[in-house]
């Protein structure tokens, strides 16, 4: 089950606080309403990911970087409870992320986010924490942290035999040489039609199972679409509807399993934990999605984001 590396996973990522207010309405310019009582909770796509990987058991570590402030504290201990390390979380002068969260009582959210100590994760960092890197067998980004710092991070791994795994959110321009190196390139169908230069009405936080300019989309043909652009292997996540997995051997659909969703939030980033654990673990792409997929699946029936990621023994029990 292991390849003998120090790191099943490392994790290059955001970790942001999220603070969440309810309110009746949103204020329009100039106006203030109140809300109810702000909650705290753990979140940016980075930590999550690495929160999801921990609880499943992987040895696995966050590089980021936090504020000096309480906010940077309560994220580091939160990751270290779910048996994340968090020692190449460097903690910069600038703030920690935090994202700012109204919730409506139709269950919209609208979101600010201020990236902070995020923004500040470099390539330097990355060349700094590169024992690590190099002892990992998988490498996961997404991008909320800056591009370069991604895609040097991407090259470092791919030059050392790390398998790198991008998970395209927020969606960004990538080059050529990334794209080629990246095994799988994991997308929701927004981002995919995104990436393929299709156009659809949102990118980022669309809603589960939306449809992309009115027609139910074909996860295999954005999946072999998306392939055809480079990357070593592609995987398409349709929310309710599962995933595409796409390599040049083939195209295989995985089935969501059918639950109870209460909050889909962070079950991208609960499907790219899984999905990077179990390929670190030895795993083929199809099994390792298949169960990532299962991961996600118990995700969605709990609120939040991590405190609904299940451990080991919840997803085979
Ligand atoms: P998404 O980012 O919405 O594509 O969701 C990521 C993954 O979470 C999907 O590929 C599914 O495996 C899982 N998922 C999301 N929503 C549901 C749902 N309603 N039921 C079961 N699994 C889900």
């Amino acid at each position: 089950m292991t390849t003998g590396s120090e790191l099943t996973v490392l994790v290059l990522g955001s970790a942001n606080a999220d603070l969440v207010v309810a309110v009746e309405r949103r204020p329009a310019g100039g106006e203030t309403v109140l809300g109810g009582d702000t909650v705290v909770m753990p979140g940016g796509k980075g930590a999550n990911t690495a929160v999801a990987a921990g609880k499943l058991g992987a040895r696995v570590a966050l590089l980021g970087a936090v504020g000096e402030d309480g906010y940077g504290s309560v994220l580091r201990t939160s990751l270290e409870s779910a048996g994340v390390r968090t020692d190449l979380l460097r903690t910069s002068a600038r703030p920690t992320g935090i994202a700012y969260i109204t919730v409506t009582p139709d269950g919209e959210n609208s979101i600010v986010v201020a990236p902070g100590a995020n923004s500040d994760v470099s390539p330097a960092d990355v060349d700094a924490s590169s024992a690590a890197l190099r002892s990992a067998a998988v490498l996961v980004c997404s991008l909320e942290t800056p591009l370069s710092t991604v895609e040097h991070a991407v090259a470092v791994a791919a030059r050392a035999g790390v398998r790198p795994l991008l998970n395209l959110s927020p969606v960004a321009q990538l080059s050529s040489e990334t794209l080629a190196q990246l095994d799988p390139l994991v997308v929701n169908e927004h981002e995919a039609a995104w990436l393929l230069g299709e156009p659809t009405a949102e990118v980022n936080g669309a809603e589960d199972g939306a449809e992309v300019d009115g027609a139910e989309v074909d996860g295999a043909d954005l999946a072999r679409r998306l392939l055809a652009l480079g990357p070593r292997s592609v995987v398409v996540t349709l929310g309710a509807r599962g995933a595409v997995v796409a390599t040049p051997q083939g195209v295989h659909q995985i089935a969501a399993p059918t639950v109870h969703a209460v909050d889909t939030t962070g079950a991208g980033d609960a499907f790219a934990g899984a999905l990077a654990t179990r390929l670190g673990e030895g795993d083929d792409l199809v099994p390792a999605a298949e169960y990532a997929a299962r991961v996600a699946a118990i995700s969605v029936t709990r609120s939040g984001a991590q405190p609904s990621y299940p451990t080991a023994e919840e997803v085979d029990g």
